[in-house]
């Protein structure tokens, strides 16, 4: 099959596509957004919301095979689709990865080490979640969160009280959730919260595994993140840690692919510990944008990865070439890098995602810079007055 269809046309479908178009693949792209950035790279886009079934059908027909780029989709729309035309990714990771109370009990049920946290499936349940996780805490909502939305940060008891009441609200709202109902069994499917435990963590990671269904993988190198209010801000590779925890993060995350049966990427996110301990804080089943990095840096890109892991090609050989700062650029970076590119350094490798409507916080882009160590490319980075964080962060660590 020749034609691979995408639910989702954000910068993770365009950039899936502009690295499949050059191996030849055509492209099919379903997304609500008039202006979806992967639209102008698309041979076929179908207008529509994820929730249309017929929207994913007309995608369907379109397609030789369908993947997805990100997961808040319905999954019982995409079980269906698959009775049509292959889905190689599968629904079962993406009912887990949509949904953080899912996730957290398959990790802990797998054995692998997850943060403290509670289910919370209807406000009777706030008491005992406050008292097991105990402050500091953050509540999330189990669906529909990425770049930190969705998310309270509880450090006295006063935050605590306004985040109770958040719950309570959003129960109140919907009239589900009610005591009464069913426990147990489907307390973490039903859960609309999760309180975990704030972990103060040495450094945040992540590793990308790219899995072919017949259970060959391949590793992009760890990568070190730091987020600035929820949202990344920059990946880090090498990382800076040590060699053994490098490989115990590629450990754990091969593994976790291989337990949940991931076919295409697996992202896995992890806390590095004061302790030296790893916990994995979530999963992404497609590409992540830590792995961006690897479009300038690898010698296999994380989507060129993505389309030979979802086609069942030979995986690529991941190569390091550079030491590498990814760095995002959001809407409100993006006047003064359009400003500074006429006299960018070349090892700037700048990738825009031709959005419009710059807004604030918006992922707008990200440059890659390659330089003899990744600390000449953070004080690149922080020279060009681009990014106010990095300077903020040297001033005030
Ligand atoms: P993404 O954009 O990666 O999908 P998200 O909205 O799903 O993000 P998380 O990854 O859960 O949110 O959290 C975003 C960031 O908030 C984390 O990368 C980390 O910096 C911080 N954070 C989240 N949970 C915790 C925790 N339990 N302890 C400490 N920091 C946390
Ligand atoms: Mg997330
Ligand atoms: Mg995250």
């Amino acid at each position: 099959g020749r034609t691979i269809g995408i639910l989702g046309g954000g910068q993770l479908g365009r950039m899936i596509a502009l690295a499949g178009r050059a191996m030849g693949y055509r492209f099919a792209v379903l997304d609500p957004a008039e202006e979806a950035p992967a639209r102008p790279v698309a041979d076929v886009f179908v207008r529509g919301e994820f929730s249309d079934r017929a929207a994913l059908l007309r995608l369907g027909a379109a397609s030789d095979v369908v993947v997805y780029e990100f997961e808040h989709l319905d999954a019982e729309a995409v079980a269906a689709l698959a009775e049509s035309v292959p889905v190689p990714q599968g629904t079962a990771l993406l009912r887990l990865a949509q949904h953080r109370a899912l996730e957290k009990a398959a990790l802990s049920a797998g054995g692998f080490p997850v943060a403290p946290y509670a289910a919370i499936a209807r406000p009777e349940d706030w008491p005992a979640a406050l008292r097991t996780v105990g402050l500091p805490a953050l509540l999330k909502t189990t669906t529909g969160g990425y770049d930190g939305k969705g998310q309270w940060r509880l450090r006295t008891a006063a935050e605590a009280a306004a985040a109770e009441a958040i719950v309570r609200a959003a129960f109140r709202e919907t009239g589900a959730g009610r005591s009464g109902e069913a426990r147990s069994e489907g307390d973490a499917a039903g859960a609309r919260f999760i309180l975990e435990r704030e972990l103060a963590f040495r450094a945040e990671l992540s590793v990308i595994v790219a899995r072919r269904a017949d259970g060959a993988m391949a590793t992009f190198p760890p990568a070190e993140n730091v987020h600035v209010r929820g949202i990344l801000h920059r990946s880090i590779v090498p990382a800076r840690v040590p060699k053994t925890v490098e490989e115990r993060a590629v450990e754990l995350a091969r593994a976790i692919a291989t337990h949940l049966d991931a076919v295409g990427l697996l992202a896995v996110e992890f806390f590095w510990l004061k302790d030296g301990a790893l916990v994995v804080n979530e999963l992404a089943p497609r590409p992540h944008n830590t792995g961006h990095y690897t479009l300038d840096a690898a010698s296999t890109s994380q989507f060129e990865q993505f389309v030979r892991a979802v086609s069942g090609l030979p995986l690529g050989a991941v190569r390091l070439w550079s030491p590498v700062v990814m760095v995002n650029v959001l809407g409100e970076h993006l006047p003064a890098l359009l400003k500074a590119l006429p006299t960018l350094d070349p090892r700037f490798k700048v990738h825009l995602y031709g959005k419009a409507e710059a807004r604030p916080g918006r992922k707008m882009g990200h440059v890659n810079i390659l330089a003899d160590s990744v600390e000449e490319a953070l004080r690149l980075a922080e020279a060009t007055g681009v990014w106010p964080e990095l300077q903020a962060e040297r001033e005030n660590p």
